[in-house]
């Protein structure tokens, strides 16, 4: 599996590595976001969104669980934010299958363990707080061995 972990100093770089990120996904692919409250993970998706075309402002859909905006080319970004149901048995199944599939990319923060929808993701992001605004962002393919073609260089 391959891992790649970054440090960021900026919510810019995070966006930045949100934006390279974004360049290594297929349709229909699912990104799993982990990491503590202000860790940066709707940063990170906001340069995603950002560099796939999103033109409206991206915000955390804490509240509303999912935001979904469309590119100019017409595909889909849903954003989730299943933290609100954590630690509950998993009440609608069918919101997951709404937002994920073909015609975009999901990204989702706080997945829960063991959802079916979520287990073909193909790629998990953990972010952590490394002091003051410093981020240690972990990231691993899920689904490929290579290496990762990002500018942060080899795993270290
Ligand atoms: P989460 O979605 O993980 O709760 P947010 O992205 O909403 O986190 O918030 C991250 C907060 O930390 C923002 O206020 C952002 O400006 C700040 N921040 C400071 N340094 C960084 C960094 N290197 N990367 C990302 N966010 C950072
Ligand atoms: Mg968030």
């Amino acid at each position: 599996m391959a891992l790649r972990s970054v440090e960021t100093t900026t919510p810019a770089e995070t966006e930045a590595l949100g934006g390279e990120l974004a360049a290594l996904l297929d349709d229909g692919a699912v990104v799993l976001l982990r990491g503590d409250l202000g860790a940066g993970k709707t940063t990170l998706v906001r340069g995603a969104a950002r560099a796939l075309g999103v033109k409206e402002p991206i915000t955390s859909p804490t509240f509303s669980i999912a935001h979904r905006y469309r590119t100019e080319e017409g595909t889909t970004v849903s954003h989730l934010d299943l933290y609100r149901l954590q630690g509950l048995e998993q009440e609608e199944p069918e919101l997951l299958e709404d937002y994920l599939g073909q015609g975009g990319v999901a990204f989702v923060e706080w997945p829960q363990d063991g959802a079916p929808e979520l287990a073909g993701a193909s790629l998990q992001v953990t972010l952590s707080h490394a002091g003051e605004d410093r981020r240690r962002i972990l990231i691993e393919d899920l689904l490929h061995s290579h290496d990762l073609n990002l500018q942060g260089g080899p795993t270290r």
